[in-house]
């Protein structure tokens, strides 16, 4: 878990990734809102604002569609691209155009509970001591090789139950890079490192008593929206790996 040399209050966010304010970051329950094309090209537009989250740190990006007067688009894929999040579409829409964007709830909410069980799961293993962990996303965690047992791994089960009974609020906040502490963790210095200069205050997820880390992604409100685990399961993975494999209910 990351530490904090010292607690700051919430700040507001704004575009500190992209020119297009990332509506997701202050609301990631907004489901449709209204956005202009600031810049159109072939099969992409970029818009001032979105609420569409673009692929990152392991988490899909968000589908659906944008709406001008009577025509509609699909969109199909989101990436971030220097500092704008590029919308990909199946039509065209002219630069200056007023549009209304919906996303694809259902697929994002299940994002969104998947992705913060990630979190809630690399708390519970760094608890467990299962090794540095080298790779997760929405179905995976990996670990250097370690001795993670099966006793540990329904130990973190339990606790990952416990966890979701117990309904602990998720809690988002913003901190100044040089007040972040990540110990000796190579792989969490190497990643501070991998963010641009220029942005020094980050946008840190808490599950208060689990999980503490930098992110941008998109999470449920608290852990009961998560749910329970349908399947946790070890694995073996390349170069002796320990492989997590996980699903929800
Ligand atoms: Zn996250």
């Amino acid at each position: 878990m990351l530490k904090l040399n010292r607690e700051r209050g919430a700040e507001p966010s704004g575009g500190r990734f992209s020119t297009s304010v990332p509506l997701y970051a202050d609301d990631s329950y907004l489901r449709e809102f209204d956005a202009r094309v600031v810049r159109a090209g072939p099969g992409f537009v970029v818009l001032d604002r979105t609420a569409f989250y673009p692929e990152s740190g392991g988490q899909p990006s968000d589908t659906g569609r944008l709406r001008h007067g009577s025509r509609m688009v699909g969109v199909l894929k989101v990436l971030r691209r220097g500092a704008d999040a590029f919308h990909y579409i199946d039509g065209a829409l002219q630069e200056g155009a007023a549009v209304h964007g919906v996303i694809d709830w259902d697929k994002r909410f299940l994002n969104m509970r998947r992705h913060s069980a990630e979190h809630l799961l690399s708390g519970l293993f760094e608890r467990a001591e299962a090794g540095p962990k080298t790779y997760s996303d929405l179905t995976r965690l990996e670990f250097k090789p370690s001795d993670l047992t099966e006793d540990r791994l329904r130990q973190v089960e339990e606790g990952f139950n416990e966890a979701v009974e117990a309904d602990i609020l998720i809690r988002t906040h913003y901190t100044a890079r040089e007040e972040l502490d990540v110990g000796g963790d190579e792989r969490k210095r190497a990643f501070l490192r991998k963010i641009p200069r220029g942005i020094d205050m980050l946008r840190m997820v808490e599950i208060p008593g689990y999980d503490l880390t930098f992110c941008l992604g998109t999470h449920v409100r608290s852990t009961g929206e998560i749910g329970r685990l349908a399947e946790l399961e070890l694995v073996k993975g390349k170069k002796g790996r320990r492989v997590v494999l996980f699903t929800l209910d």
